[in-house]
């Protein structure tokens, strides 16, 4: 049914009920499918942005019609517990009501200026006052934008082009990060897709995580050109890659030894496992830092920051250019606003740790107990069922390649069960304040209904 053509009148609606009662029920999902079906004329492969698509896992993606605290509704009428969370960004949940009163109250006073308004500088305080380091922050529109700004920025800085970064760590689709390690360790990168030329690729190093040897190799031959190491210091777009404290104490060593900025890209991780991202929680003080995600409470909203002396670089106060039309939006800086006072008001981040342990508690022993290899790795709320034993994987190459066979059924049976999770094996899930014990005991025993589905691999 085209949107246009929905039933005007609520008479209508009864009748147009009472003629779909008397038809045979759709097929579960039919509705879900029809719309994909829709999207997929005049959408690029039916979706915004791919992982959207469920190609990881096969099927369709169910199409969504409304969300709320802990649980999304298909149009298809079905609900699922979501641990999605928009990839991050739904650190309350679905439209909490506080978000959506500060979203409405911005609304009414205009959805944009293009001018400096009130709320994005009360943002900015709020932001440098919870970040380790951070003197200076400026908003922008994703986490792509983010990470884009902040290495122009830090070659602009350094008057250094090279760039690097690490395999397993993701950092938005800006061309120069883009990049997939060549072949051997410690090479010069080569595009990671279409339409990124080989000359940008080759002024970004790929290097393996967890490998301090790789390192201090490319910091001997190449230091002095060095603009800037980018890392997610809690790799989470490639499964969720727990890095140890020495390792990214290495990083901030040799880049400081040689004049290199360290960019900690916290588009997950920040405001996320604590006030103060994962710098706090290791106790290392990036030169740079991004951050998504949560920072714009399920708005469009993205950040770079750092010591006012980088931060002075930007136009207009230095050379380097970077803008935004809708930068410091003043709906999408209410919602973050709301989003980052709530979690200090209500002691947002603890109850999030507390509800992670639980999580853990319950479902470590049912993992233990699984005929399919499949572990649990967390880091406060976000987390990740990592289908294989042994150690936790700490970098890209240690992932099991079964893994992602044994997740397709996994997920499928899952979704069955109401249980909302990211359509591919290398997705981690989020915990909300919005997830209740009810929400996590659910999943648990979803989890250990699936598992005993899925019998011995
Ligand atoms: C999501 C993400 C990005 C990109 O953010 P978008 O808002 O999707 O452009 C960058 N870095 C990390 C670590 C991310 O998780």
């Amino acid at each position: 049914m085209k949107e246009g053509a929905a039933p005007a009148t609520e008479s209508a609606a009864a009748e147009s009920a009472a003629a779909e009662s008397a038809a045979p029920a759709p097929a579960p999902g039919a509705t879900s499918a029809a719309w994909f079906q829709r999207a997929k004329e005049c959408i690029p492969g039916g979706v915004n942005s791919p992982v959207r698509a469920f190609r990881a896992v096969g099927g369709e993606p169910i199409v969504i019609r409304s969300g709320s605290g802990a649980l999304i509704e298909d149009v298809d009428g079905r609900s699922y517990i979501d641990f999605v969370c928009s990839w991050g960004p739904l650190i309350l949940g679905h439209a909490h009501p506080a978000v959506v009163e500060a979203v409405r109250r911005a609304a009414e006073r205009g959805t944009t200026y293009g001018a400096l308004c009130e709320v994005e500088i009360e943002l900015a305080e709020t932001v440098t006052s919870l970040y380790p380091g951070l003197e200076k922050v400026r908003f922008v529109s994703s986490g792509t934008e983010a990470t884009m700004s902040a290495i122009r920025l830090a070659r602009g800085a350094t008057g250094r082009d090279l760039i690097v970064k690490f395999s397993g760590c993701y950092h938005g689709h800006a061309d120069h990060l883009l990049v997939a390690a060549g072949s051997g360790l410690a090479t010069f990168g080569r595009p990671d897709s279409a339409g990124v030329p080989e000359s940008f690729a080759s002024q970004t190093c790929v290097l393996p995580l967890d490998d301090e040897e790789a390192l201090e190799a490319l910091f001997r031959r190449q230091g002095d050109n060095i603009a800037a190491v980018i890392v997610e210091p809690i790799p989470a777009n490639n499964g969720l890659l727990l890095q140890r404290a020495a390792f990214l104490g290495a990083l901030r060593d040799l880049t400081r030894q040689r004049g290199a900025l360290l960019l900690f890209d916290e588009v997950i991780s920040g405001f996320r496992v604590g006030p103060g991202g994962a710098a706090e929680l290791f106790g290392i003080t990036p030169d740079l830092a991004t951050f998504g995600k949560v920072i714009g409470g399920g708005l469009p909203v993205g950040g770079f920051g750092g010591g006012a002396d980088i931060m002075d670089h930007l136009a207009p106060e230095g050379p380097v250019y970077q803008a935004g039309t809708l930068s410091g939006n003043p709906v999408a800086m209410a919602a973050g606003l709301e989003t980052l006072r709530l979690l200090e008001r209500e002691r947002g981040w603890q109850k999030l740790e507390a509800a992670g342990e639980r999580l853990e508690t319950m479902l470590v022993p049912i993992l233990e107990a699984a005929t399919t290899p499949i572990q649990l790795v967390r880091c406060a709320s976000i987390f990740w069922l990592a289908f294989q034993g042994g150690e936790p994987p700490r970098s890209a190459a240690a992932i099991d390649p079964h893994a992602a066979e044994r997740y397709r059924r996994f997920f499928h049976l899952m979704l069955k069960n109401g249980v909302y999770l990211a359509p591919s094996s290398y997705e981690v899930g989020f915990l909300s304040l919005a997830h209740e014990d009810q929400h996590l005991e659910r999943f648990c025993d979803g989890v250990a209904a699936a598992l005993a589905a899925m019998g011995p691999s």
